[in-house]
């Protein structure tokens, strides 16, 4: 008998207002999806099939046999029948139960296995998502559809998907087996059931309904408490002497509260009482019955019988309440495989051609041919962008904030594509190129750098898993951190820290930088950073990349003058165009943007830094 579960068991049998307005579709095409994922087991799920079948007929035999056990044993004075029926009863119920246990076990394997399936599928479709889905998408979304969604979909497997099943043979196999002893009373029994079931639900509802009510309460006094008592939250009250009428709001809603716990006990007191009668009506109507068939009407009828037919009737219970829930599960579930498929369709945006070309050699050489691009339909970005980028040169990228700089690099490694135009990556147009060649051959330094939580040597590793020793500290004496990574302790085994915290902005960049030349890659592009580092360790920044962007093929967004002299060419982007293009001194001489910048943000500067020093 399940009647009263915890409140959050309670509230898991109805839906909210949000599921039924959202109501998933269930077509033939859903659940032949779902069955796609269950396919692969079929061996697995006819076993367990099996094993719920038995052991729910099993379960009930020990009910049945009670009848014998009256009529024949006790009854009829047979000790010997008597023995072996009780004998046979254990055996029955040690079995179904023994076979309970394998069914678990099957159950939770292949459930496991089903949503093993799926998050990887999910894993590695989300990493091909582009740039674009993962800037427009709430990261809090798409890891609760990793977790908490799958998750779902393994209950709904080894829970709901089972009990409908053990349920329904339950139901069916008493039903049967009580119809088979006499019609009247099994007819009686089907009529007593919703005595039970309909105040279990009517209780359950005002139970939901109470806790619900009661959770947007206790969401009001949490709300309270954190605007009053926080640091600043206190300071006005005090600061506007609310005192009183802060006191007066928290008492309020303290006060619903307590109304609120009340009721909802007390419900649940009341059922209790309007319950008991109720079950008990059930076998007494059963007695009342099978004892007038028997007196008066001289049915055939055995005081066994009727004790099997009340027993029967309290396996009935269970099952039938529960398959009134089903439908809420049903929804639930196929709410929740819809949201998950949802996510397996979304269209890969980004992706190698069936048939990529390969450039003769990687050189790092790029060209822009009458590039536009948009990140919404209605705003375009970059306008009619063209220029060449030969292999071994560099080229300063300036312009204001927001002019599109950093858009502009990204169509080289298709973090996004072209609205118009094209983009060359030596010579071919990166969307008849694969991917990952393209991007092996790229190496992205960024404003903000991003390292993951280990040592500084696992995160340079991640550029060149087979980077010698050596090549390691090649790679850190060019981008100019060897002697701070000399420093540490533990040397290269030193934490960086969540994200790279337990580092300055200047030595993540470095490190960063380090960790791109280990990559070795044709084309570097450098995305300074616009935050302000301190002068020395700009120095020491400036010192890693001069070197670097005379060897390579490199493409600098540039805010100071130092990196904007070290590149062959400079850009000018504003408002998305390149308004302007050539070296420092005839860029100055102009008059234009580039003249403009310099006065207002490069010299400023300069002047700054030398005020410093
Ligand atoms: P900064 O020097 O400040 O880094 P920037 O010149 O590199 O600026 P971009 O980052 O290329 O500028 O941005 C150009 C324009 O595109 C900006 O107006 C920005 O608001 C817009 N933008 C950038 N990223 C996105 C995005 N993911 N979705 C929509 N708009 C974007």
């Amino acid at each position: 008998m399940p009647p009263m579960g915890s409140g959050g068991h309670m509230r898991n049998r109805f839906l909210t207002e949000e599921e039924k307005k959202n109501r998933p579709k269930v077509t033939p095409e859903l659940l032949k999806r779902i069955f796609s994922y269950l396919m692969p087991y079929w061996k697995q799920l006819i076993l367990g099939l099996g094993c719920i079948v038995f052991s729910s007929v099993l379960a009930l035999l020990p009910s049945i046999l009670t009848g014998r056990i009256i009529d024949d044993g006790l009854i009829g004075r047979n000790m010997r029948m008597l023995l072996i029926l009780i004998g046979l009863s254990l055996l029955v119920t040690f079995l179904s139960n023994l076979i309970g246990v394998g069914q678990s076990y099957l159950n939770t394997w292949i459930a496991q296995h089903i949503t093993f399936d799926m998050r990887n599928q999910m894993f590695r479709h989300l990493q091909m998502m582009s740039q674009r889905f993962f800037t427009t998408n709430n990261q809090g979304d798409i890891i609760t559809r990793m977790t908490s969604d799958i998750a779902g979909v393994e209950s709904v497997i080894s829970g709901t998907f089972t009990s409908i099943l053990s349920n329904v043979i339950t139901l069916t196999v008493a039903l049967i087996a009580m119809a088979r002893m006499n019609g009247i009373l099994t007819l009686l029994s089907l009529a007593v059931v919703p005595l039970f079931v309909i105040p279990t639900r009517l209780a359950g509802k005002t139970r939901w309904t109470i806790t619900q009510e009661a959770q947007a309460v206790n969401d009001s006094i949490n709300g309270i408490l954190n605007e009053t008592l926080s640091v600043s939250g206190q300071l006005l009250v005090k600061l506007f002497g609310k005192e009183d009428y802060e006191y007066g709001r928290y008492r309020e809603a303290n006060e619903r509260m307590v109304r609120l716990n009340i009721r909802e006990r007390m419900a649940g007191r009341w059922f209790f009482v309007v319950l008991s009668t109720f079950t008990s009506i059930g076998p007494m109507a059963l007695y009342l019955a099978g004892g007038i068939l028997i007196m008066k009407y001289d049915s055939s009828l055995t005081v066994g019988d009727i004790t099997v037919m009340v027993a029967l009737l309290g396996r009935l219970y269970g099952p039938v309440n529960s398959l009134l829930n089903i439908q809420v599960e049903w929804i639930r579930a196929m709410a929740m495989f819809t949201r998950i498929f949802e996510y397996f369709d979304m269209p890969v945006e980004i992706k190698s051609p069936p048939h990529p070309l390969r450039p003769k050699a990687y050189t790092g050489k790029v060209s822009f041919d009458h590039v536009f691009f948009s990140y919404e339909p209605e705003r375009e970005i970059l306008k009619d962008i063209t220029f060449d980028l030969e292999s071994g040169h560099s080229i300063a990228i300036v312009g204001p904030s927001g002019s599109g700089k950093s858009t502009i690099v990204n169509l080289i490694p298709r973090l996004y594509d072209v609205t118009k135009g094209r983009v060359l990556f030596d010579g071919l147009d990166v969307r008849r190129q694969s991917l990952s060649a393209i991007r092996r051959n790229i190496g992205v330094v960024t404003q903000e750098t991003y390292l993951f939580n280990g040592t500084i040597r696992e995160n340079l590793l991640y550029a060149a898993p087979d980077a010698s020793e050596e090549a390691i500290w090649e790679a850190c004496r060019k981008a100019n951190i060897d002697e701070f990574i000399k420093k540490q302790p533990d040397g290269l085994d030193a934490m960086v820290g969540n994200r790279g915290l337990k580092l300055s902005g200047g030595e993540k960049q470095r490190l960063s930088i380090a960790r791109v030349l280990l990559k070795d890659p044709a084309l570097l592009i450098f995305d300074e950073a616009t935050s302000s580092l301190d002068s020395i360790s700009e120095e020491l920044i400036q010192k890693a990349i001069d070197p670097l962007i005379a060897e390579r093929t490199s493409i600098l967004i540039a805010h100071r003058l130092s990196t904007i002299l070290a590149a062959d060419e400079i850009l000018v982007v504003r408002d998305g165009r390149i308004v302007e293009r050539g070296v420092h001194k005839d860029l100055v001489a102009a008059g234009g943007t580039y003249a403009e910048l310099y006065e207002t943000q490069f010299r400023r500067a300069i002047e700054n830094e030398s005020r410093e020093l």
